[in-house]
């Protein structure tokens, strides 16, 4: 080994060899197929409760199930907060993890003055030759995707968002359908014959995305059956015959593997996170269970091309303050107690909730009347609760019913219902609390995300990191090179 004598020569070589480190940092080997699933919601609570219940539901000893994806050889933890506060939004989080830089609540792949745009991974990438697909269960317009393929100050610019999809170029589009494909008075060109008329096969019926093969050209999917808010259904809620997300996961991969340039694929969990904003720990737990089999998709692709494909498991933040552990189980817990619960809180309120209020006059509306329906959608004995949550029940039956004095907003509107339908979150609130998981919020919280990776670059996911860092991680995995900030 070279010895250098002089302590100024010793120093010049030491400030040389950092200045060469830095300038190109250690070869990376890049990934020609990477995959970023993002759960929305989706931190270790909403982990670890499908993990739990997934093994209650066959076991009575103290032990979990794991999922596919947190079986993965590294895993980080990262931070979430956005430029304006600790606790993110999904256009705030997108953008970060999209573009690297951190906006505002709402803002998606703008500066916080909402005048500077960002340049996309997708758009990086694109540019590149690799084809680009996006999928989620929400509706395609909702911030996490179109963090994926659009900007725009306001995530609530829906027809704006949706008139950018098909203006991306991107290849693959499918899962849930647009919240206002003809804008906000319906008086716009529709965004899906945009869409058509800019090259995309538009395929709306299971057959049809099935019979779709790779050639097949640029490709928009929407779910044939939408729940609410243009989303597919919860996972709890899917017709065994309908398209799951692992299907148009498979489908993604099928249509673009084919390309020489390889390609990215995001796929979004979205409504862990809606379930988790209704204090619904059955739904969210069956969709993330739903997510982890889109994963062992991106996986079954992976072990045929292990030398090229990165897959990483993230969320954007956590939703609901979930817990494992609530004050009335302390260190219990009864995970299959929420086994018999048939459907969300959503199809709750369609079907049973909405009729008996379209067809009961206040006064003689009575919370025995929906007992039957309860016992049967939720497992749950109205006569086996206690008092207290008697009367906890019977005082959100009156809310959802109009009746009784409405408290001041601040307290019935955000501690008591969240704004959902009073008696359907309170029940699977008790529901939930007799199994001993716990809520704190009906809107997100600051804690940090774990994130997985499995693949080529994925040593650069350990540690403890922020949300902006996996952009930046991608990036480098796919060998693009992108500004400092
Ligand atoms: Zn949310």
């Amino acid at each position: 080994m070279l010895t250098l004598k002089s302590p100024w020569l010793r120093r010049l070589a030491l400030a040389l060899t950092t200045v060469a480190a830095v300038a190109a940092g250690p070869a990376q080997k890049h990934a020609k197929y990477v995959f970023l699933f993002i759960g929305d919601g989706m931190a270790m609570p909403q982990i670890s409760s499908a993990e739990v219940f997934s093994r209650a539901m066959t076991s009575k000893d103290i032990s979990i199930n794991r999922l596919g994806f947190t079986q993965f050889p590294v895993a980080g933890l990262t931070t979430t907060y956005d430029a304006g506060s600790f606790i993110t939004d999904s256009a705030s989080a997108g953008t970060a993890l999209a573009t690297g830089n951190k906006t505002l609540n709402g803002v998606i792949n703008m500066d916080t003055t909402k005048t500077r745009q960002f340049k996309t991974i997708t758009e990086y990438v694109h540019e590149r030759g690799v084809k680009v697909g996006i999928v989620t269960t929400v509706s395609l317009d909702h911030a996490t995707p179109a963090s994926f393929y659009a900007k725009t100050p306001s995530r609530g610019n829906y027809y704006d968002i949706s008139v950018q999809l098909g203006r991306s170029g991107f290849e693959y589009f499918g899962g849930g359908g647009f919240l206002q494909p003809r804008g906000k008075d319906h008086d716009q060109a529709d965004a899906i014959a945009l869409a058509r008329q800019a090259g995309y096969t538009y395929v709306n019926d299971k057959a049809a995305f099935q019979a779709l093969k790779p050639g097949a050209g640029k490709v928009l999917a929407v779910n044939r059956t939408l729940q609410d808010s243009s989303s597919m259904p919860y996972e709890i809620d899917r017709k065994p015959d309908d398209l799951s997300l692992a299907d148009y996961t498979r489908k993604g991969i099928e249509l673009m593997a084919s390309n020489p340039k390889g390609f990215f694929l995001m796929v979004e969990g979205g409504k862990i996170d809606w379930a988790c904003h209704a204090n619904d720990a059955a739904s969210s737990i069956r969709d993330t269970l739903a997510f982890d089999r889109a994963v062992s998709e991106a996986v079954k692709f992976a072990e045929k091309h292990a030398g090229d494909t990165l897959i990483v498991v993230t969320g954007d933040h956590e939703c609901g303050g979930m817990t494992l552990g609530f004050a009335g189980t302390q260190y219990s817990t009864f995970f299959a107690r929420i086994a018999p619960q048939k459907m969300s809180f959503q199809r709750f309120n369609d079907e049973v909730v909405e009729p008996y209020k379209q067809a009961t006059a206040r006064d003689k509306a009575r919370l025995g009347d929906l007992a039957p329906a309860i016992r049967e959608n939720f497992g749950m004995d109205l006569a086996a609760l206690s008092p207290l949550q008697q009367a906890q029940l019977e005082a959100a039956f009156q809310r959802t019913m109009g009746n009784g004095q409405a408290q001041p907003a601040q307290e019935d509107r955000f501690l008591l219902y969240g704004g959902y339908e009073p008696i359907t979150i309170k029940v699977t609130q008790l529901l939930n609390q007799t199994a001993g998981i716990g809520w704190t919020s009906y809107a997100h919280t600051g804690v940090p995300v774990a994130t997985f990776a499995k693949g080529v670059g994925q040593e650069l996911f350990a540690g403890y990191y922020d949300n902006t860092d996996i952009f930046r991680r991608l990036a480098r995995v796919m060998g693009v090179a992108t500004p400092s900030r």
